[in-house]
């Protein structure tokens, strides 16, 4: 009888045709099932079309009567979409994206029929969500959450369902998803860098963060994929030994797109296009059956909007070519891991990109400010940024020599160290107006327009300057991005309100010119985020004891990295700017807390699991066959002759048998610890027992039970191996 895994090569090998998905003109695709403003100037009246913009733009409230004018155009062009219902559309703080789906189909009385959206509808709704996880904030205050329209994140069209992107919120106004503390960050944002703007030009009215994401992934074939119970469970691999041929060839960076995965991609992005994602970069990446995709960069909340919605898009799309999407963040051992670029910059209503440096003086001045700004706020805040990123996919991630590690340092280039340096270096105080000439043109003058191109691109930094945006790299490939970015938004948000002070202090105080005071100002934080910038080789061993010794953070687990944000000096932040409220945070540590518990124990069960049902029976097989051939040899070649014919199956038999036992013996310590580690009640003491006791326990199982693949027959050996799953596209 043909194994499991025989089975699943075979249907890989013998599946149909894939779908061939035909190539359709983007731009006619674009935003085609969005609600946006072509749609909304086709069916909504004036007064409705004005509302939604001032709510979009100025975040103004929307009456009543206008919101039920808005619903039922927004049904209407729905409907001329073949939507047939409609659903609130949010993230939780767990999973990827809720929905419930409910019909525009209403029975009248008399059992006339109609099709129906209402204002309250649009604005309101309670999804039965009392599943979701809330780290004890629904059952604190006693109340169900309730989803309420985000206007700045138009509605679409995907499939038959009008879905509205919503914030999910409890009651008493809790934020229960990531969209709420997102909003508000950009808010705190907003107002900060209004005012800092302003020192430069009076007519900027907004400031928002962009962000443009660069997605990476795995594809694994579906029939395999099932056959791998820890994929499918876990959604990462707990055994499996490397293939002969790794990623050692590199040749699968930026080769030809293979013709089935390109027929998926193209899907992919006329899906995405359709519901205005805008996909416009599609690659190769590193690893074998690696690949990434990026948009054209967008306002932040509408881009965190695609990225989720780009993630559970991908998966549906990719089941219709047989291939299953892995977003873990280290789904093979021994093989690179997928993050997600998060591209970042700050752009004004008039247009401008304050991290672009510009073509004069002053413009110079104002792009150092943000770009000076932004490098202290990372600094003052390293271990917070770290936290933000933190789960228990990244922690495998990070710092597995081909990912940044759990420290965060800035790249900024030669040119603008030097630039830097400079500032450092010249006179501080008053300045005379030969001075001041001095440093308009010397000083701040110098800074090149064009800054990095790609051969001065420091690819190991967390954080790097990359020209007029900063690229946070360490975020994980199953991020929900809004994470990263609120924390991000409220530390930079924090840092302009203090700039803006220090300032207006020196300009009301010392009696400075503006320019002069905000020179000095920028002067004066040089010193303080050295310690944070590092040009060389993140990678290192070296970099890790300078980091120690610069008192940068360090921490390697997730339950470790989370703990900063629950300190004071975090929650008074957070308070400060509006963005979260101690209860709010207090809750969110339990939730992401008690998802890594869950993910770990996951990871811990199947693989005893693995170990107990597939590779030591197996292993048994193979030492039976290997016995049997040893008795054989010893019926024909009698006691005294045999030896030196069965002496290599001996040897063979002898490590077979050592490493089973020894499997037993941890496999059975593993599943005794985590009984233990069910008992424990405090949140925080199990998400600590399952990061220090539990998880350092995975690498000698899989060690052991990684050779007994090499060594067992390979006839026999059960699982789908790793070079069945990188290999097969
Ligand atoms: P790479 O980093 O691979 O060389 P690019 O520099 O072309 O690629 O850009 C990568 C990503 O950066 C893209 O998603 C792009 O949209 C985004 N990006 C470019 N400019 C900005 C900006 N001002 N703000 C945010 N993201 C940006
Ligand atoms: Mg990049």
């Amino acid at each position: 009888m043909k194994s499991f895994r025989i089975m699943a090569i075979d249907h890989s090998m013998d599946r149909q045709p894939v779908p061939v998905a035909e190539e359709v003109h983007r731009s006619e695709l674009f935003n085609s099932h969005v609600f946006d403003k072509r749609a909304m100037l086709r069916y909504l009246s004036k007064e409705a079309y004005l509302a939604v913009k001032d709510a979009m733009e100025k975040g103004e409230k929307i009456s009543r009567e206008v919101a039920d004018q808005v619903a039922a155009g927004m049904k209407n062009w729905a409907i001329s979409k073949g939507a047939t219902h409609y659903t609130h559309w949010f993230q939780p703080l767990r999973g990827l994206v809720a929905e419930k789906h409910d019909s525009f189909f209403t029975v009248l009385q008399d059992r006339d029929v109609l099709d129906k959206f209402t204002g309250d509808q649009l604005v309101q709704q309670e999804p039965d969500a009392s599943s979701f996880p809330s780290g004890g904030l629904r059952s604190t205050f006693e109340a169900r959450g309730y989803t309420a329209w985000d206007p700045t994140s138009p509605a679409f069209v995907y499939g038959t369902t009008l879905c509205i992107p919503t914030v999910f919120i409890s009651y008493t106004g809790h934020a229960l998803d990531y969209k709420a503390p997102l909003l508000r960050s950009i808010q705190a944002l907003n107002e900060a860098g209004v005012k800092v703007v302003r020192f430069f030009d009076r007519n900027v009215k907004k400031v928002y963060a962009t962000l443009g994401w660069e997605q990476e992934f795995f594809l694994v074939d579906s029939a395999l994929f099932r056959a791998r119970p820890d994929l499918v469970l876990a959604g990462k691999t707990v055994l499996g030994h490397s293939p002969a041929r790794g990623q050692q060839m590199e040749d699968h960076y930026f080769g030809s797109i293979p013709e089935r995965v390109l027929h998926f991609i193209r899907e992919l992005e006329q899906e995405c296009l359709r519901v205005g994602i805008p996909l416009k970069t599609r690659h190769n990446e590193v690893a074998p059956n690696q690949y990434e995709v990026a948009p054209v960069f967008e306002e932040v909340n509408l881009s965190v909007d695609h990225n989720t919605l780009l993630m559970d898009i991908m998966r549906k799309v990719a089941r219709r070519h047989n291939f299953e999407v892995l977003l873990y963040e280290k789904p093979f051992e021994g093989i690179n891991g997928s993050g997600k670029h998060n591209n970042w910059s700050l752009m004004t209503d008039t247009g401008v990109n304050l991290l672009s440096p510009g073509s004069t003086p002053m413009k110079n001045l104002q792009f150092l400010t943000f770009f000076i700004n932004v490098i202290k706020a990372v600094n003052d805040n390293e271990e917070l940024l770290r936290s933000s990123i933190a789960s228990a996919g990244n922690d495998y991630r990070l710092g597995a020599n081909e990912a940044p590690p759990a420290i965060i340092s800035v790249f900024i280039g030669d040119q603008l160290t030097k630039v830097l340096e400079d500032i450092k270096n010249f006179k501080g105080g008053k300045l005379s107006p030969e001075e001041k000439t001095m440093m308009k043109l010397n000083i701040v003058g110098q800074v090149p327009e064009v800054l990095l191109d790609n051969t001065d691109r420091n690819r190991t930094s967390p954080f790097a300057f990359t020209g007029n945006k900063f690229e946070f790299r360490a975020v994980g490939s199953s991020a929900n991005c809004a994470g990263p970015m609120f924390v991000l938004n409220t530390i930079v948000a924090h840092q302009l309100q203090q700039f803006y002070t220090e300032v207006e202090d020196l300009v009301k105080k010392k009696n400075m010119k503006r320019d002069v005071a905000i020179f000095n100002v920028l002067k004066s934080y040089i010193p303080k985020i050295e310690r944070i910038l590092y040009e060389k080789d993140n990678y290192s061993k070296a970099w890790e004891e300078e980091a120690k010794k610069r008192g940068l953070s360090n921490n390697k687990t997730t339950p470790a990295a989370l703990k900063i944000q629950v300190k004071p000096q975090t929650v008074a932040l957070f308070e400060k700017l509006g963005v979260l409220s101690k209860e709010e945070i207090h809750a969110r540590y339990e939730v992401q807390l008690d998802h890594y518990s869950k993910q770990v124990e996951i990871e811990a069960k199947v693989l005893c699991d693995l170990t107990s049902n597939h590779v030591i029976p197996t292993a048994i097989r193979y030492q039976m066959q290997l016995v049997e051939i040893i008795r054989g040899l010893k019926d024909i070649f009698g006691a005294s002759g045999y030896k030196k014919y069965a002496e290599e199956h001996m040897r063979e038999l002898q490590e077979v048998s050592e490493k089973v036992n020894a499997l037993s013996a941890q496999v059975e310590e593993l599943r005794k610890l985590l009984e233990k580690a069910e008992a424990i009640e405090d949140f925080v003491e199990k998400a600590d027992f399952y990061a220090d006791t539990i998880r350092p326990m995975f690498d000698d199982i899989r060690q052991k039970a990684d050779a007994l693949e090499m060594l067992v027959d390979d006839e026999i050996w059960p699982l789908v191996k790793y070079r069945e799953m990188l290999f097969t596209r």
